[in-house]
C-alpha cells in the first residue's frame, strides 16, 4: 500500500548517535526524505556507552562518590558531543542534576525501585535527543522532537514478576491513523527516543536492553511506514557477527523468519522482538551503515525461499540448568513442575532438552532484567522437585536457517569442527530452524569462527545468492 506522504522510520543505535560526524549522515537522511516528499521518523538510541554508565550509576548508587564521578563523566560525553555540534555544552545539564536528584533520593530511601530504575535508564535517550533535536533544527530542518511515551503504551503484563512491567515491557502495535495524521501535520520530519514507552498508568517503562530497534519497529507498524530503517555500525546482516568472525559475508535478502530466529540466537543487530511488529505489518526492514551511508545494506522481507544454513550466530550471558530427578520421585509431571518454577520466578526457558531423569535449559541472562539473586531463588525452589545443578554465563553457538532437520546427517564438516569443544547441550529448534550448542564461553567465538568456515568455506565471500548453504539433503541443489 503506498501512502501521500510516504512515511519511513528510522533508527540510529548509539554509535551512530555518538559524534558530530553521524549527526552529519542523519541530517542528510532527513535532508533527502523530505526532498523525495516523505515525512522521516527518526527513533535515535542513547548516545554509546550511556545506557551501560546508566546501568552502572545503579549498581553503584550507593556509593555517593562514585555515583558524583559517574554523573561527571556523563556530562562530559554529552557535553563533547553539543559543542562538537557548536551547541552549548551545558544543554542536558538540567537532566543530568534530575538524575543526581533522583540517586540522591534512592540513596536515602534505602530502595530503587524499578519503577525508579526506568526512568534513570531513560536519560540517555531523551539527553541523546535533546541534542540532536537542537542541532537539527539549528541547521535548518523542521523536525519535532517528541517524547516516545506518547507515542507507545506498554501492555499489561499479566502474572509477570514485579521488574519486567518496567524494565521489559512490550507494546501494542496497532495501526494508529489519528496518530500518523496527527505527526505528518506537526512537522516535515519526527525525532524521538528509542527504548522507552509509558504504561497506562503513565510510568516510563522500558522495552528491555537493545530495545530501540523494537521501538521503531511498533512505530512502523502504528504508522503504517513504508519501510523502516536500522541504522547502525554495520551495513547489515552478516552470516555470523563480523566483528568476531572475519569470514562473515553480508546477507542482501533475508526473510523475516530467518532474521527473527538470527536476532533471537545473538545477532545483536538487531533486537529480538523487533521482528515481528514489521513481519505482520508487511513493511520492509533495511539494516544500513553510518559508517558507509551509500551501501546496499540489507533487506528483510517476505520469504525469500531458500533451505539450508544461512548463519552462524552466537550468544554469551547464558545460564545453564540441569535437573536430575530422583529415580524414587514421581515421574508424571517432572517437565511441568520444573517449568513452573521457571516462570513463578520470573525466567522465560531458552533452550530445553529433556529425557525421562534429566532436562537440561538454559536462560537468557542478557535478556532477563531481573537480579542475579533471582537465580538463587529458583534453585532453591527447583530443589524441591530436583537435584538442579547451575553453571552461570555459558554461551550458545547456533547454525540458523530453514529446514534443517531434514539435513542433520549432512552436518558432517560442523560437526567436526565441534569435536574439541566441550558441548553441553544440544537442541533443534522445533521450528527446525536452528541446530544449538551449549559451550564454554570462552571458547564460544572460536567455535563460531570454526563453523563458519565449516559451513560456508574460509575463502572470499561468494555472491549472496549463492551464500546460501544447500545441504546436501534430497532434493538440494
Ligand atoms: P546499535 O547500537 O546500532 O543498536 P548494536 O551494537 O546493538 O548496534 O548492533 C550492531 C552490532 O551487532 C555490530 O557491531 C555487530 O558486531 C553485531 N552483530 C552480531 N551479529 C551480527 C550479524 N549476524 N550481522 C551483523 N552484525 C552483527
Ligand atoms: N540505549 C539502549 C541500550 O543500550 C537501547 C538501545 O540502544 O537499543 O540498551
Ligand atoms: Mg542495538
Amino acid at each position: 500500500m503506498s501512502h501521500d506522504p510516504t512515511l519511513v522510520v528510522a533508527k540510529f543505535g548509539g554509535t551512530s548517535v555518538a559524534t558530530p560526524a553521524r549527526w552529519r549522515v542523519i541530517a542528510d537522511v532527513l535532508r533527502t526524505r523530505i526532498a523525495q516528499g516523505a515525512h522521516p521518523v527518526i527513533v535515535c538510541s542513547a548516545v554509546s556507552g550511556v545506557s551501560n554508565a546508566l546501568e552502572g550509576l545503579l549498581a553503584e548508587h550507593t556509593d555517593a562518590d562514585a555515583t558524583r564521578d559517574r554523573l561527571e563523566d556523563l556530562r562530559a560525553v554529552h557535553r563533547t558531543l553539543a559543542e562538537g555540534l557548536g551547541l552549548p555544552g551545558d544543554l542536558v545539564d538540567a537532566q543530568i542534576d534530575e538524575l543526581e536528584s533522583s540517586l540522591d533520593a534512592a540513596r536515602a530511601l534505602g530502595e530503587l525501585s524499578p519503577r525508579t530504575r526506568a526512568r534513570i535508564m531513560a536519560a540517555g535517550e531523551l539527553m541523546s535527543t535533546r541534542i540532536g533535536a537542537t542541532w537539527l533544527t539549528a541547521e535548518g530542518i523542521d523536525v519535532a522532537w517528541t517524547d516516545a511515551r506518547d507515542l507507545l503504551t506498554a501492555e499489561a503484563l499479566e502474572d509477570a514478576p514485579d521488574g519486567r512491567h518496567w524494565l521489559s515491557a512490550t507494546c501494542g502495535f496497532e495501526r494508529d491513523e489519528a496518530l500518523r495524521t496527527q505527526l505528518l501535520g506537526a512537522a516535515s520530519a519526527t525525532l524521538t527516543q528509542g527504548f522507552i514507552a509509558h504504561n497506562p498508568q503513565g510510568d516510563t517503562v522500558l522495552l528491555g536492553r537493545g530495545g530501540s530497534d523494537t521501538s521503531a519497529a511498533y512505530l512502523a507498524a502504528r504508522l503504517g511506514a513504508d519501510r523502516l530503517e536500522i541504522w547502525t555500525d554495520v551495513d547489515g546482516l552478516y552470516s555470523a557477527n563480523p566483528r568476531a568472525v572475519p569470514t562473515a559475508r553480508r546477507l542482501r535478502r533475508v526473510s523475516y523468519a530467518e532474521a527473527a530466529n538470527m536476532a533471537a540466537l545473538g545477532a545483536k543487530v538487531l533486537h529480538p522482538r523487533c521482528i515481528g511488529p514489521v513481519r505482520q505489518a508487511g513493511i520492509p526492514l533495511w539494516i544500513k551503515s553510518t559508517q558507509d551511508p551509500s551501501a546496499t545494506g540489507t533487506v528483510i522481507g517476505v520469504d525469500h525461499g531458500e533451505d539450508g544454513i544461512r548463519a552462524v550466530t552466537s550468544r554469551k550471558q547464558l545460564a545453564f540448568f540441569t535437573m536430575r530427578r530422583d529415580p524414587t520421585w514421581q515421574p508424571v509431571g517432572f517437565l511441568a513442575d520444573v517449568t513452573a518454577r521457571f516462570k513463578a520466578h520470573g525466567f522465560s526457558i531458552d533452550l530445553i532438552s529433556t529425557s525421562s531423569g534429566v532436562i537440561q535449559a538454559t536462560v537468557d541472562m542478557a535478556a532477563a532484567p531481573l537480579a542475579d539473586d533471582a537465580l538463587d531463588r529458583l534453585m532453591a525452589d527447583l530443589e524441591t522437585v530436583c537435584t538442579p545443578t547451575l553453571r552461570r554465563d555459558v554461551a550458545s553457538v547456533s547454525l540458523v536457517g530453514r529446514n534443517l532437520r531434514g539435513s542433520l546427517p549432512d552436518l558432517g564438516p560442523a560437526m567436526e569442527a565441534l569435536e574439541a569443544a566441550r558441548v553441553g547441550m544440544v537442541t533443534t529448534g522445533a521450528n527446525d530452524a536452528h541446530v544449538t550448542f551449549v559451550v564454554r564461553a570462552d571458547e564460544v567465538d572460536e567455535l563460531a569462527t570454526m563453523l563458519h568456515g565449516a559451513v560456508f568455506g574460509r575463502g572470499a565471500a561468494p555472491a549472496l545468492s549463492s551464500a546460501v548453504v544447500r545441504l546436501a539433503h534430497p532434493g538440494a541443489a
